[in-house]
């Protein structure tokens, strides 16, 4: 990285993220959801009763370098949400100009996801490459009102000049440069005169500012790279800082909206907008999202799937918007977890539980239930007649019967979980076992009477006999029995390619990895486990997307890749926190 880059968008520093978590003490935390608003929207309230602002306008910035993840979606909601309930107007922004390592490709991908999100701009979709021509001539305004100058400096040495965190920087010697000489080499760099970072346009501030970012930043750099919007016509970029005040200002943006990691940054917002005498935005910072065994870095998103990790930006483990959508989670369930876990200035990391607590509330909803049998095992029952099939009705929605069933065929084999049975069951093994009765879900009591073997000793079938007056799954006698297993028809039953997604990483801060160690080191090897299970015959040609809840497995989704031929079923989420289970049982493995 050179030192062009290292202002060009700052990275998250710790110091500036402890420094808001102290500011914001608890108490401050408390008293910024006062009243069911947090801190923003109480700003944007009393900004608009104070008359300080008559509407309010804010945009969403992305940089397309990648594809969204769900940190983003906060700030979508955010920035559309507060648009919306203030009646004001949210636009969507490309800030691209960066051409080295932005594309069509993730501008389509990140207006589709903005769009299932909800996010409504109307015809407000702007690009900072459409402004290059209007920052260029107000960056030459600021050449001739002597607040900016080109400088001549190689990278390494305008970080030399610049100091440090508790070292003032210096002057360098090409600062005092005059007006015209400024905009002579400020008009040659544009036409293409020098190679890349020959010169920079720089602003002049105060090369010894206590905010390291007004240490004359650099305003424009050159780069002969071809943009994917403007082809060859620029050989010179403007820096984000530059760019995205001016943006704003244009656009007429009220309240702009960013992550902490910007708060030295909004000091030159304020100078750039200030010294131009345009339209006042005003910046607002709020913490990033963080969430556990997550890691949510358009950087390092490309890593894991330039590094094979995963199978592309909407693989289903990934954080990304189109991950999450590829996954089965519903727009409504990332709108009620953003809506959770609300805006603040205090840093902090949210446990993917939480996540998991709205996308089942979600689906619990929408849903319906049906049955499938992932690790099967075959039950005949003895005194079912051959040949007959019956049709049993399983409630879509348990909690609201008026909504329908599914009509399930029922017959005399039948597959259950082989997890389901134990031959010699421990103590609290409510399932069946030789001998046991449990009930089958929304058809009959069944009785163990043997097990069938292989040669080797592994279980083929069991051999069951089924109670008729216990038709629906109700008790014919007031006889209890402690389990209910879920089943298919053996003959009626689907095959389908069941893809059990886990967490992708198994340390809960995947990016702290340790010593000699690269990122990623925690990837957890059994992330992806594929098997072939088979569903209610209902589901032979699910539509890509459809969710539906197999009962006492977890949530799924049908899967573009099943569309071919058989089914493929993606789970979305275990119906309750087995985390938990788990960490436990891997904790011992990790360092
Ligand atoms: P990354 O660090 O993942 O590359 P970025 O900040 O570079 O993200 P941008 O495309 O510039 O990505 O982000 C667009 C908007 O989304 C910015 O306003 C940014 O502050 C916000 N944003 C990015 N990451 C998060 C996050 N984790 N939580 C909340 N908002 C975020
Ligand atoms: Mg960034």
């Amino acid at each position: 990285m050179n030192a062009e880059d290292a202002v060009a968008r700052p990275a998250t520093e710790p110091a500036v993220a402890e420094a808001a978590a102290t500011e914001a003490s608890a108490t401050d935390a408390h008293a910024e959801k006062r009243g069911g608003r947090d801190f923003i929207r109480a700003m944007i309230a009393a900004d608009l009763a104070e008359k300080r602002r008559d509407t309010v306008h804010t945009r969403f910035p992305p940089e397309p370098n990648g594809y969204l993840h769900i940190g983003h979606a906060k700030s979508i909601c955010l920035n559309f949400g507060v648009a919306e309930e203030f009646g004001g107007l949210c636009n969507l922004r490309f800030d691209d100009t960066n051409p080295a390592k932005e594309s069509r490709e993730y501008v389509d991908a990140i207006r589709e996801d903005v769009r299932w999100l909800g996010g409504d701009w109307g015809d407000r979709e702007y690009y900072a490459s459409d402004y290059f021509e209007r920052l260029y001539a107000f960056a030459e305004q600021l050449i001739s009102m002597g607040k900016a100058y080109v400088d001549s400096l190689s990278a390494e040495e305008i970080r030399a000049y610049r100091g440090t965190l508790t070292e003032p920087g210096r002057a360098g010697p090409y600062r005092e440069r005059g007006v015209e000489e400024n905009l002579d080499l400020f008009r040659r760099m544009r036409a293409g005169e020098f190679e890349d970072g020959a010169h920079v346009l720089r602003a002049k501030i105060d090369p010894a500012s206590p905010n390291i970012v007004m240490r004359d930043p650099v305003l424009y750099r050159i780069r002969r790279a071809r943009h994917h919007r403007t082809g060859d016509a620029w050989p010179i970029y403007p820096l984000y800082d530059y760019t995205h005040c001016i943006c704003d200002s244009l656009e007429g943006i009220t309240h702009s909206l960013c992550t902490l990691e910007f708060a030295d940054n909004r000091e030159l917002y304020d100078w750039v907008l200030n010294s131009l005498d345009i339209f006042r935005s005003r910046q607002t910072e709020f913490a990033r999202l963080n969430l556990t065994r997550t890691v949510l870095s358009k950087r390092k998103l490309i890593q894991l799937v330039e590094g094979g990790h995963v199978r592309g930006w909407d693989d289903p483990r990934m954080p990304t918007i189109s991950g999450l959508r590829r996954r089965g989670v519903p727009p409504d369930a990332l709108r009620e977890f953003v809506a959770r876990i609300g805006v603040s200035r205090a840093d902090n990391i949210v446990d993917y539980a939480v996540l998991e607590f709205c996308i089942r509330e979600r689906l619990n909803a929408t849903a319906p239930r049906a049955l499938a049998v992932l690790r099967p095992l075959k039950v005949i029952l003895r005194n079912y007649p051959e040949g007959q099939v019956e049709w049993m009705e399983l409630p879509l929605y348990p909690e609201e019967p008026e909504k329908g069933v599914r009509r399930i065929p029922f017959s005399r084999e039948l597959l259950i979980e082989r997890d389901d049975f134990r031959e010699d069951p421990p103590a609290k093994f409510h399932r069946l076992a030789p001998g046991r009765e449990v009930r089958l879900r929304c058809a009959y009591y069944i009785t163990c009477e043997e097990v069938l073997k292989d040669p080797d000793g592994t279980i083929r079938a069991l051999v069951c006999s089924y109670d008729p007056q216990s038709r629906g799954g109700g008790s014919p006698d007031g006889r209890k029995v402690r389990g209910t297993l879920h089943w298919v028809s053996a003959a009626h039953a689907v095959e389908a390619e069941i893809r059990l997604y886990d967490h992708l990483f198994l340390k809960d801060d995947p990016s702290d990895v340790d010593p000699g160690n690269t990122f990623p080191d925690s990837i957890n090897p059994e992330s992806l486990l594929v098997v072939q299970g088979y569903v209610d015959p209902s589901l032979r040609a699910p539509e890509a997307g459809e969710s539906v809840q197999f009962e006492r497995l977890g949530y799924f989704c049908a899967d573009r890749d099943g569309s071919a031929g058989a089914p493929v079923f993606t789970r979305t989420v275990t119906l309750k926190d087995t985390w938990a289970k788990l960490e436990k049982k891997s904790a011992p493995g990790q360092g």
